[in-house]
């Protein structure tokens, strides 16, 4: 048994840079056009095993080159396969990154596999195969969203499996697909402009309770470089966040659902898994590249002023 199965999108990024503008039927030259692991799924398993769980990933890519480098990445970071599927007919997804000299980034996306990832197909055996089951990139996945990813909750709850779910901004607006798996969820992660939107509630404290009211045992909303609010039973506050030189905000979200995670399997309070939480939200702001930031469990601890491991 793993510690974790994270079942969501898993995505290829080609960062290219510098990018001031399109160069329109002509060639510009660049400074760097490079190939990096990206998607939900894919960057919170690499920080739940660079924090020393098991990880399985659960998801599908192509039968192209992008899919192979992404499986092959995958491997790379010891985390367990099975549960990839290739899908002859889908192209892997995959994000164009454009980066300007000031740094700020435009994205071209493809959603293709994720977006075609069905219930009926999910490889049940791998999907409960863990101690925590983490859906990495809710709203993106077009045919998994709302009362598939539901079910698939409800039957982990049932089978004492932790539940976890981290939203992706959704530009579409439909926000309402995600209240049928509130009810089944142990754990929340989600941003203040997905909270907002998904609840309408403006401020951290009422969308918590908003989510508390549905099901959500516990809730941790993303509030960038203020940190987080997080909401249980027995606690809701503000935890502030570490200060740091961030260069590339890619990824902290991810970053920071793994922090919680981990917080919660080995059995710390809400709020000890929110400081570690945002431990690594803030390491991984401090590199180009989702993952590039992240730390051992021991260095993120010390990061955070938190001491040793139990
Ligand atoms: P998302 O990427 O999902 O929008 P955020 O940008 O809120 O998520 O980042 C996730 C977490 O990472 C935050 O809750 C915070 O803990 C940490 N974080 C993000 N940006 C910074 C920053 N500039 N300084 C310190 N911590 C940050």
């Amino acid at each position: 048994m793993v510690d974790v199965v994270c079942l969501g999108i898993l995505v290829a990024d080609v960062i290219t840079r510098p990018v001031d503008e399109l160069p329109h039927g002509a060639v510009s030259l660049m400074d760097e056009v490079s190939l990096h692991g990206g998607g939900c799924a894919l960057n919170t398993a690499t920080g739940l095993a660079r924090l020393g769980l098991t990880v399985a990933v659960v998801g599908k890519v192509g039968e192209d080159t992008f899919g192979d480098f992404v499986v092959g990445l995958l491997e790379q970071r010891g985390l367990d396969t099975r549960g990839v599927l290739r899908d002859p007919a889908a192209p892997t997804s995959a994000t164009v990154v454009l980066i300007d000299q000031e740094g700020e980034r435009s994205f071209l996306h493809l959603s293709g596999a994720n977006s075609v990832l069905r219930v009926e197909e999910l490889p049940r055996a791998d999907v409960f195969a863990g101690r925590a089951l983490h859906v990495a990139g809710a709203l993106v996945m077009a045919a998994l969203d709302g009362t598939p990813t539901a079910g698939l909750l409800e039957e982990a709850q049932q089978r004492g499996v932790h539940t976890s779910l981290d939203t992706v901004y959704d530009a579409t607006g439909r926000w309402e697909r995600v209240e049928p798996c509130l009810p089944h969820l142990d754990l929340l992660t989600v941003s203040l402009a997905e909270a907002q939107g998904i609840s309408g509630e403006h401020e951290p404290a009422s969308a918590a309770t908003w989510f508390r009211e549905r099901g959500v045992g516990e809730v941790a909303l993303k509030l960038g470089s203020n940190g987080c609010y997080v909401a249980d039973a027995e606690f809701g506050g503000h935890v502030p966040a570490f200060p740091v030189r961030a260069v590339d905000g890619t990824g902290a979200g991810d970053a920071f659902a793994a922090g919680v995670i981990y917080g919660r399997l080995v059995g710390w309070p809400l709020v000890d898994a929110a400081r570690l939480a945002n431990a690594a939200g803030a390491l991984a702001t401090t590199a180009v590249g989702a993952t590039e930031g992240l730390l051992g469990l021991d260095e993120t601890l010390a990061f955070a002023g938190l001491g040793t491991a139990a």
